[in-house]
């Protein structure tokens, strides 16, 4: 993890609530903001803004799980992955 500040709080995130608390948060925040872009896709009321935040818990969550994981692993995978759907689309 290169960013400091980041790796700050999310050891004292572990520290205060841990891990396995960490990952159930993670899954509650996954799951509003798939609840969230749902809502937008089928057209209930939902802002702009009440996506965003979403998709921001949502995103440090996910930063947070790569923290107790393995970046190096999970990004080597996210290379692998995003090289298959270039292929599948025809990027180059
Ligand atoms: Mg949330």
């Amino acid at each position: 993890m290169k960013n400091n500040y980041k790796t700050k709080i999310f050891i004292s995130a572990s520290k205060h609530w841990g891990q396995t608390k960490q990952m159930i948060a993670a899954a509650e925040e996954f799951s509003e903001a798939s609840a969230a872009l749902l809502r937008v896709v089928n057209e209930k009321v939902e802002s702009f803004h009440e996506v965003i935040e979403e998709l921001a818990d949502a995103e440090i969550m996910c930063e947070q799980m790569r923290y107790y994981f393995s970046e190096v692993e999970i990004d080597r995978v996210k290379k692998m992955k995003l090289e298959k759907l270039a292929e599948k689309l025809g990027v180059k």
